[in-house]
């Protein structure tokens, strides 16, 4: 027996108690996939709980499978009752001795893929991001486009390439042509970007024909992650008219390994910022309480280096306002979907959550601690997004981080 009890774990750690998050996990030892909790410095095996724990069937039966679909399916009520649940074992005295064993070293732990991804949307709700953006491709024009205000922008990716994080990712090749080129020509891409981002998992499905309302929101979305939006500019840039990113984006996206429940984020609502246009009924979030703004402070790191601390805060567009766009034409929505918020920015140059805008479309390259400069990424570089939240009594969670390092075009 250790000294210390895998349980000790202080209220105020960044993985206490108030956090709880879910994920899924194998060991060197045994490679089935099981459902975990991060708790303190140590995985839960969630499965293993309910059994050594007596929990009822219907809990032990969401939690014993090997990944968060059946949870994230079972909805509100339910996650509800299993946070209850959880935090009971791993808090109650008399549950000690039946727990203690369930609790795996973090650093035993190999993540996996936390659910099944079914639908992949990605929208542009940051005003910074956008605004930096038009500045660099249309100079001299308004920076956002006459629809930007008014709805939720995104667009449709591919479920099926986002990885959990720490998977390598491949430089992605297509085809590239600058604006002087005479033709396109065909080859790894020169422009590999980050964008640092928040994802939101759904869990209960909505049927084909109804909307999502935003007071509903909460009924559907189950938590969030991190993301990192991996993004070949070159090829985007050539392909992206009329249609939207397609190759320069459907490469990988990754996700960061532990879903922090929206249950575990009541502290960090925040009204959002103010608006610039009067919106539309579906979209009015004015009288919404509690706000469905969150202050999620982001870190981005290339090779450890901190290059940007993007505020989530400072998002015009929030997850209640995205969720009903997505549905007001009738969508439905599936358990397992998953969207995400869009580049983070803030208005300080160093809040930027894109390599295109830290440094400015490449004309500002940024100087690493080692002496070399970046403008895109390099084969080799590894980027991780992290980020915490606001917790109780001024205390914080974390969101954990997505990391991913580059590997040379095959
Ligand atoms: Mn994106």
């Amino acid at each position: 027996m250790s000294a210390v009890s895998p349980l000790a774990v202080p209220p105020d750690s960044l993985f206490g108690v108030r956090n709880l998050p879910y994920g899924v996990f194998s060991t060197a030892d045994d490679p089935r996939r099981r459902l975990g909790v991060a708790y303190g410095d140590h995985v839960l095996d969630a499965g293993r709980a309910a059994e050594a724990t007596g929990a009822p069937t219907d809990l032990a039966a969401v939690l014993s499978a090997p990944g968060l679909g059946p949870l994230l399916a079972a909805g509100r009520p339910a996650w509800t009752r299993v946070r209850a649940a959880l935090t009971e074992w791993l808090t109650a005295e008399r549950y000690r001795a039946a727990v203690e064993p369930c609790l795996v070293p973090r650093s035993r732990t190999v993540p996996h893929l936390p659910f099944d991804v079914a639908d992949y949307v990605d929208f542009y709700a940051s005003e910074h991001h956008a605004s930096n953006v038009g500045r660099i491709f249309r100079p001299g024009a308004e920076p956002l486009t006459p629809n930007w205000k008014h709805l939720p922008i995104g667009y449709h990716g591919r479920a099926g390439t986002v990885v959990v994080s720490g998977t390598p990712v491949v430089r992605p090749s297509g085809q590239r042509k600058a604006p002087a080129d005479p033709a396109p020509d065909f080859g790894p891409s020169r422009r590999l970007d980050i964008e640092a981002e928040v994802g939101f998992v759904v869990g209960t499905p909505s049927p084909l024909g109804a909307r999502v309302a935003l007071a509903d929101a909460d009924a559907h979305v189950f938590g969030v992650c991190l993301v990192n939006d991996w993004s070949a500019r070159d090829l985007q840039a050539w392909e992206y008219v009329p249609l939207g990113p397609f190759l320069g984006k459907s490469f990988a996206t990754s996700v960061s390994p532990w879903v922090v429940p929206m249950d575990a984020l009541a502290h960090a609502r925040t009204d959002p910022p103010a608006r610039g246009a009067e919106p539309l009924p579906y979209l009015d979030d004015r009288a919404a309480e509690p706000p469905y703004g969150l202050d999620l402070a982001l870190e981005v790191r290339l090779n450890g280096h901190l290059v940007s601390r993007p505020p989530f805060s400072t998002m015009y567009w929030t997850y209640a306002q995205m969720l009903a766009h997505m549905t007001v034409n009738g969508a439905s929505l599936r358990t397992g979907d998953l969207y995400a918020s869009g580049t983070v920015s803030g208005p300080a140059p160093d809040t930027r959550g894109s390599l295109i805008e830290l440094t400015w479309n490449g004309e500002e390259p940024l100087t690493l601690p080692d002496g070399t400069t970046r403008s895109f990424l390099e084969d080799g570089d590894e980027v991780t997004i992290s980020a915490t939240a606001p917790s109780l009594d001024g205390t914080r969670i974390s969101l954990g981080e997505v990391t991913g390092r580059i590997e040379p075009a095959r």
